[in-house]
């Protein structure tokens, strides 16, 4: 480690002690050379170990935060607390570490967030599946407003299924068959 006073590499710890929850570690050096004092930080690297495979058979590191910014897309303005977001995009992440070695597939992500996000907001949870799925007509569209509708509402957002006037266009044919 170069000082950066006067670019001597050697220089002495006089201190060291945990940093960022133990997660690196803080160092004051003092250099050999002009003896001026400098701080340095160890922390393990950080490497992605789980790799998404997505349709097609493309591959990219894992990315939790991808999880999270799902989330909010689906959420939109509904009125759901961004912790409730944070921490159910965290949850979501946890159990794929959890469950997957080495490759996860990017719709297996996708369905989680899916079925995660009807506990969180029905609305939010359409939305997205009708992403996901990519529901063809409106059929496939009411299909899935019917499951959503027959769960048990456990969130606090409670509100009524299209109710804050920017899903379904106008006002939808019941289904057909
Ligand atoms: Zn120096």
């Amino acid at each position: 480690m170069l000082c950066p006073y006067c670019t001597h590499p050697e220089s002495k710890v006089i201190d060291s002690r945990e940093a960022d929850n133990g997660e690196s570690t803080r160092r004051r050096r003092e250099c050999a050379k002009c003896e001026k004092r400098f701080t340095t930080y160890e922390r393990v690297e950080k490497t992605a170990r789980l790799v998404v495979v997505k349709k097609g058979g493309t591959r990219t590191p894992f990315d939790g935060t991808k999880i999270l910014a799902g989330i909010q897309t689906a959420c939109g303005k509904r009125p759901v607390p961004e912790d409730a977001k944070r921490m159910l995009a965290q949850a979501i992440e946890d159990a794929l570490h959890r469950e997957f070695e080495k490759e996860v597939d990017s719709h297996e992500i996708g369905v989680r967030v899916a079925r995660a996000l009807r506990r969180l907001d029905r609305i939010a949870a359409l939305r997205f599946a009708s992403e996901l799925y990519e529901f063809k007509d409106l059929q496939d569209f009411m299909r899935e407003a019917e499951d959503l509708a027959a769960i048990p509402e456990e969130s606090p957002t409670q509100q009524r299924l299209f109710d804050d006037g920017e899903s379904a266009s106008g006002s939808a044919p019941p289904p057909a068959g």
